[in-house]
């Protein structure tokens, strides 16, 4: 994308955390340093200005950093999918696998019309687990999944290619 190696370069990488063996891409200098984060969003609203978005579905809880002032440029919905049992009202709710044990994503049921065209965000693609549960879930709302998006993606763990095959378009910021 038009500002990925610039991104790229205000991502600081964190070894062994949270755990001995773990590179974790830490983006608090990216947000730190306004003009970076600017150039962000900009690549985000750059990129999906044209393309009719109804709502931008954000992913508890780093993806809402970049979906709320998304949404806001794009003068379109913002919608929360959080972690199980954090919504008040009536929610619909996807499981998925992690490396040890499950995970649980909600989304409330009025959340978007049907066939409303959804942008899927979070901060980062790793296994691919987070944003394709996040992508089903909304398929199976009624919602369209227009592309799922991350500030990065880790192509060694093949998450990005996972949900493509699953039959979703994916974009990251950078690599
Ligand atoms: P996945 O489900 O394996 O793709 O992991 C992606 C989810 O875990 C996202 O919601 C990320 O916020 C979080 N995550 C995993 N690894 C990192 C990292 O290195 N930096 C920041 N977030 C991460």
């Amino acid at each position: 994308s038009i500002y990925g190696d610039y991104i790229k370069s205000v991502i600081r990488t964190v070894p062994d955390w949270p755990q001995s063996g773990v590179n974790f891409r830490d983006i608090t200098p990216l947000l730190q340093n306004s003009a970076a984060f600017r150039k962000l969003i900009d690549s985000f609203v750059h990129r999906y200005q044209e393309m009719d978005i109804d709502a931008v579905a954000a992913i508890d809880a780093r993806g809402f950093i970049v979906g709320a002032p998304l949404a806001y440029e794009l003068g379109c919905s913002f919608v929360p999918v959080r972690k199980k049992g954090k919504l008040p009202f009536k929610t619909i709710s996807e499981t998925y696998t992690l490396e040890y044990g499950e995970a649980e994503v909600e989304l409330h049921s009025d959340a978007f019309r049907e066939g409303d065209r959804i942008l899927v965000v979070d901060d980062l693609i790793a296994t691919g687990g987070t944003m394709l549960a996040a992508a089903k879930l909304i398929t199976r709302t009624g919602g369209h999944v227009v592309e799922t998006a991350a500030i990065v993606d880790l192509p060694d763990l093949s998450g990005s290619q996972r949900i493509r095959d699953a039959g979703y378009s994916v974009f990251s910021v950078c690599s």
